[in-house]
């Protein structure tokens, strides 16, 4: 059998393995992806691009080239219940950092605006990055199994040339299963997984329409249809419609009736329902494809096992409410890239790659929960609206509700406000995008005197994201200016100085010297790099004061933070000499790297 051997090879081009890939070159490791599909994702079922996987991409240096491809925020501002698309409104909000109340604590928190990018533009972007920074990539190549030779401490795998049916061996130093949510690889490493079942099925229509003379003043993200009018196929108690390009191309989800689990109608009769959900009978649609999916309930509990690491899809399967199955997967890639490149380099011990599983896996759980909470929200919602009720006259009397002089009218009215503003956990989830908190042996926590901060309300933590330099949080935003900067100069923000695969250290006016000092003991020692940056005046500015409130530590400080911009350690700094700095920093960062 031919025989390959790569440092990574990396089951799947969706997402995850596509991002994996690109971040694996910026560290200069590079390995062999696979797919069995022949391209990347025709159908855009991913688009909802958080502000966390922004901020991935623009570390890795592809935020503006992204941004100019997707749909701003402006143009996803609503989330809104209708009828139909055409027709009458019964509910609007604002979405994804749209809110007024809301948008200062985006902007505030983080360099990176969100923006609606579809996973079928995004992939092959990614792919490009890998490919030409040195990944091969082979469309058509199927896998089949995998063992680890305990000997040599590689990962043989066999791959299957679906063209010409042929087998091979792929020899490995690392196997990343990234492959969807039927990952043979969790599979083959019998990964034990949470599964509950249950869920639901949908199906998915892509098509293209002009819309946009509905769109001048409701511009969203998602519109959800209800269509009250007529008895609903069984394969649609609800539509969520959603644009791909604004406001030509789109995709209808249908969710079907409870108990559903396939289409009879045929691809016509969908056809038609779909012109009967957009309520205007002048549009012209083209369909561009058809496809179905089911609601999942289900996460790994562990991600790993030797040296295959599974991602994505592969360990965490949820519904599409929240918009964060993709975000999830490129922040799974992200955290696992530098660990490799870090070994690979020689830097770290494999011991390292322990905290992908102790770092992602509650997140991934987190991320399952969330998703199917907001789903059971959405079905008090779908009851409240009477989406079920077959019987059309009393559907139409239970949404007549909401509008009555009644007792039970004030009391519907109440209840509907009430779940719409609990959405909000869905529409504006800034915290369950970005309270990722990590607790591992990459992570030193052990000079905090108090535990990490909470909200005292733990609703909150779903829907604000919390700043803090605790070790384990994700690096505050501030922005800067450098002390030299003239007027023409860019601001520049904390994470622009941190990540590109350097661990850096941020300090204070009187706090350089020593923490130069001892990140240059790192260097001789480890030969980790550790820039060193002064914010307050020596290198850059804190301008708005606001890297002055979120930084923790004292001016003569440091905040460590990790290639991935998560805080690995801070101290105040004030009662230890240049000295003592150098041997703390040394014995820290060697904990990290497990050496
Ligand atoms: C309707 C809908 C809307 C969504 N909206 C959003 C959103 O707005 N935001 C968001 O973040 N997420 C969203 N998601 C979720 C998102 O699409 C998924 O989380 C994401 O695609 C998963 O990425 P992945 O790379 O893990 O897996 P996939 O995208 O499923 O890719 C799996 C890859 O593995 C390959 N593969 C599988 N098995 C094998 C094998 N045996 N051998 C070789 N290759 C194999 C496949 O060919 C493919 O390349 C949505 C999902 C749906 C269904």
């Amino acid at each position: 059998m031919t025989c390959i051997e790569t440092d990574v090879l990396i089951v799947g081009a969706g997402p995850a393995g596509a991002s994996l890939g690109c971040f694996l070159t910026q560290y200069g490791v590079t390995g062999l992806i696979i797919s069995k599909a022949s391209s990347t994702a025709r159908t855009p079922r991913a688009h909802y691009t958080n502000n966390a996987t922004f901020e991935c991409l623009r570390d890795a240096g592809l935020e503006r080239e992204c941004r100019s491809v997707a749909t701003s925020k402006e143009l996803i501002k609503f989330y809104r219940f209708c009828h139909t698309i055409a027709g009458e409104e019964i509910s609007r909000s604002y979405y994804a950092g749209n809110d007024p109340n809301r948008e200062g604590e985006y902007k505030k928190s983080t360099p990176c605006e969100q923006a609606d990018l579809p996973q079928s533009i995004l992939e092959p972007i990614l792919l490009r990055v890998a490919t030409q920074n040195g990944f091969k990539l082979r469309w058509d190549y199927e896998f089949l199994t995998c063992r680890e030779d305990t000997a040599t401490s590689k990962v043989h795998s066999t791959i299957k040339d679906l063209l010409s049916g042929q087998e091979l061996t792929v020899i490995s130093n690392y196997l990343c299963g990234a492959d969807g949510a039927r990952s043979v690889v969790a599979r083959e490493v019998q990964l034990p997984f949470h599964d509950t079942p249950g869920g639901g099925f949908a199906v998915n229509v892509w098509f293209e329409a002009d819309l946009s003379h509905l769109m001048a003043h409701s511009p969203g993200l998602i519109h959800m249809l209800i269509k009250p009018d007529k008895p609903q196929p069984d394969y649609c108690a609800i539509a969520i419609t959603r644009q791909v390009t604004p406001f030509s191309e789109w995709v209808i989800s249908m969710l079907a009736k409870p108990g559903i689990d396939e289409v009879t109608a045929t691809q016509d009769e969908i056809i038609d329902h779909v012109r009967d959900l957009i309520g205007d009978a002048g549009v012209q649609i083209k369909v561009k494809g058809f496809s179905t999916w089911s609601i999942r309930d289900c996460y790994a509990e562990q991600y790993s096992r030797g040296r295959v690491f599974c991602l994505g899809d592969a360990v965490h399967r949820h519904p599409p409410f929240n918009g964060l199955g993709s975000n999830t997967c490129i922040q799974d890639a992200y955290n696992l890239a530098w660990k490799i490149g870090y070994i690979q380099k020689g830097l770290a011990s494999p011991s390292l790659l322990e905290s992908f599983n102790a770092e992602r896996q509650p997140v991934g759980r987190a991320v399952v929960r969330r998703t199917n909470e907001t789903g059971k929200i959405h079905a008090q919602l779908f009851s409240l609206m009477g989406v079920f009720e077959p019987d059309l006259t009393k559907k139409r009397k239970i949404l007549d509700r909401l509008e009555e002089d009644t007792e039970e009218g004030a009391e519907v009215r109440a209840s509907f406000q009430q779940i719409i503003e609990k959405l909000d956990a869905e529409r504006h989830g800034f915290g369950v995008e970005m309270n990722q908190l990590y607790r591992s042996d990459a992570v030193w926590a052990d000079d905090e005197p108090n535990p990490p901060p909470s909200f005292s309300n733990p609703e909150d933590s779903d829907l604000h994201y919390l700043e803090s330099t605790y070790p384990g949080f994700r690096l505050p935003h501030a922005w800067l200016r450098a002390s030299k900067a003239t007027p023409n100069d860019p601001m520049i923000s904390t994470h622009d100085l941190a990540g590109k695969g350097h661990f850096t250290i941020f300090t204070g006016i009187g706090g350089k010297a020593k923490w130069a000092h001892a990140a240059e003991k790192v260097r001789k020692e480890l030969s980790v790099d550790i820039p060193v940056y002064s914010i307050g005046g020596e290198d850059y500015r804190d301008v708005f004061y606001s890297w002055s409130k979120k930084k923790g530590i004292s001016e003569k400080g440091a905040v460590l933070v990790r290639p991935d911009r998560f805080v690995a350690w801070r101290h105040n700094g004030d009662e230890l000499d240049t000295k003592s700095c150098g041997e703390r920093l040394v014995k820290i960062i060697s904990r990290i790297l497990g050496r």
